[in-house]
């Protein structure tokens, strides 16, 4: 192993939304990581505030002008005008939609280890529209909102989750909502099995 961070090191932090927890999905949903082989170093269920929230979305300081670019091509994509052509005033939109949606009951948030634990949390929890998410994916599989009819009924997309977008974001979002001392450090027996070099360890 080398002296830079072992690959089984990755962490990602899960959160499920209330939505998520009002339709009884939380053993389902942290079924689906647990089976991949993906370690929970931490847990816990809380209601946000409004800070919290939007300390969370706007930790990466180019997110406001992303998403608010990123959506505005959505909208030229499906040939509709968007509601505003400055980025900015569309994400203040989406984050006030946000805050409702996530202090709207509580959330379960988790930490998550192991190897490309944010590419594979995200593999999972599928894209971030319902409508689009894969089959087989927990959005896929779970919920079937869209942005059009959120945007027409003026809310956030209901998309059960949030995953970090890279292992990068993940370890910003984790100091925002885990205190150190909340995080555990253990070893889990599978890992023997998922990581070990030899597989010597089986056979008596
Ligand atoms: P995530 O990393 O998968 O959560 O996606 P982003 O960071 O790009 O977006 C965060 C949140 O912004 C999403 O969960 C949506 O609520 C909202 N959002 C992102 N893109 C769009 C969009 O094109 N339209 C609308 N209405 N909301 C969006
Ligand atoms: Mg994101």
């Amino acid at each position: 192993m080398s002296k830079e961070k072992h690959f089984k090191k990755e962490r990602t932090l899960i959160m499920i939304k209330p939505d998520g927890v009002q339709r009884s999905l939380v053993g389902e949903i942290i079924s689906r990581y647990e089976k991949i082989g993906l370690k929970m170093i931490a847990m816990k269920m809380m209601i946000p505030t409004e800070k919290q929230v939007e300390e969370h979305y706007t930790l990466d300081p180019e997110w406001r002008r992303v998403t608010g670019e990123k959506t505005i091509k959505g909208y030229k994509a499906k040939g509709m005008n968007p509601p505003s052509e400055d980025p900015f005033e569309i994400t203040d939109k989406i984050l006030a939609g946000l805050k409702k949606y996530m202090t709207s009951g509580p959330m379960v948030l988790m930490i998550l280890e192991g190897a490309h634990a944010a590419a594979i949390g995200r593999k999972i929890s599928g894209g971030t529209e319902p409508l689009t998410s894969d089959v087989g994916t927990i959005r896929g599989d779970y919920v079937l909102d869209s942005y059009q009819m959120s945007d027409v009924d003026g809310r956030a997309v209901r998309n059960l989750l949030h995953a970090s977008g890279s292992a990068e974001e993940a370890e910003m979002e984790i100091k925002h909502w885990f205190d150190a001392k909340e995080i555990l450090s253990y070893r889990l027996v599978q890992e023997q099995i998922i990581y070990d070099v030899n597989l010597d360890g089986i056979l008596e």
